[in-house]
């Protein structure tokens, strides 16, 4: 079986080509520029490569519902040439093979949890900590749609009284998203996040923010396992601490064997960056999968 997997992201486009087992034969990036410029050059990449189908993970807000008549748009988007863009119907009329879509963190909680460290389990949560925030959610086995999608990233937070800086959040200053972020934390500290990596406090005050959202994750999901990526969670002197805050926060309300066992419960992103890929793959497979039934 060969599948197509699209990660489309604000900045970039991540077209790769592999099979079920998770296996990527082969990779491009493409700069995400308008969609006439941009897609042309993705349905080129993956009508040469004659994929039986397609997985797009995307960036947001998107519209997953299958009875919608704008299911497969891209909606309201802030990068204006995207914004009600049917990014779906685009792949399947010119590949003509089943195309399945998904928001990119639960493309990255699929990856997870087909092939990696969460396969097996049922409830599992994905957090990228990056140039935005977002959630992805697999729920009892399903990824987590609702009335639209969830949007976790833009909880919100109760601001540490040593912390001045404001919130970056155009909607929110203070969610999540607008706290700790990677823009937030460089405009908060005037630095790179990179060049701040000794600076003890930095990731003392980030690790508190993630950790009161991971607390509202928890006591909302009940997930069994709760997995962090993005640019931001490289800083790997975050993971003691979050989880000392989310064990301070919850404060023993909760006993269960996985918060027993917290350094397996709250974790890094275990393949190596291609979880978001990976779980294209699947989203690939699963529309082939539904074509054939
Ligand atoms: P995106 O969210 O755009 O897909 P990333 O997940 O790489 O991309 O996130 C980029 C953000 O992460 C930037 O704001 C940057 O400051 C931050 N970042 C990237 N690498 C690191 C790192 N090693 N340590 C801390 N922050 C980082
Ligand atoms: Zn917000």
């Amino acid at each position: 079986m060969k599948l197509g997997a699209l990660e489309a992201g604000g900045t970039k486009m991540v077209c790769a080509l592999g099979d079920e087992t998770g296996k990527i034969f082969e990779q491009i990036s493409i700069p995400t520029l308008t969609p006439e410029e941009t897609v042309p050059k993705m349905i080129e990449y993956f009508q040469k490569a004659q994929v039986d189908a397609l997985g797009i993970g995307c960036f947001g807000p998107i519209d997953p519902d299958k009875n919608s008549a704008t299911y497969g748009y891209i909606t309201s988007t802030p990068k204006l040439a995207w914004a009600d863009y049917n990014i779906v119907g685009a792949f399947e009329k010119a590949l003509g093979c089943p195309v399945g879509f998904d928001t990119d963190v639960n493309g990255s909680v699929l990856g997870e949890a087909t092939f990696g460290q969460a396969k097996g389990k049922s409830n599992v949560i994905y957090i990228t900590i990056g140039t935005g925030v977002g959630v992805g959610v697999l729920i009892e086995g399903k990824l987590l749609h609702g009335m639209l999608h969830p949007e976790a990233g833009h909880v919100l937070i109760r601001k540490r009284e040593d912390d001045a800086y404001e919130g970056r959040c155009p909607y929110h200053k203070t969610c999540l998203e607008g706290l700790a972020a990677g823009p937030a934390v460089e405009a908060r500290w005037g630095k790179k996040a990179i060049e701040l990596k000794d600076d003890q406090k930095v990731w003392d005050l980030e690790a508190y923010y993630i950790a009161q959202a991971l607390c509202g994750y928890i006591l909302t999901l009940s997930p069994e396992m709760i997995i962090l990526g993005g640019g931001v969670m490289h800083q790997e002197q975050l993971f003691p601490l979050i989880r000392k805050y989310v064990k301070e926060m919850l404060n023993g309300y909760i006993k269960t064997e996985e918060l027993n066992n917290i350094d397996s419960y709250i974790v890094p992103a275990s393949l190596h960056d291609d979880q978001g890929i990976m779980g294209c793959l699947e989203l690939g497979r699963r529309a082939l999968g539904e074509g054939k039934g």
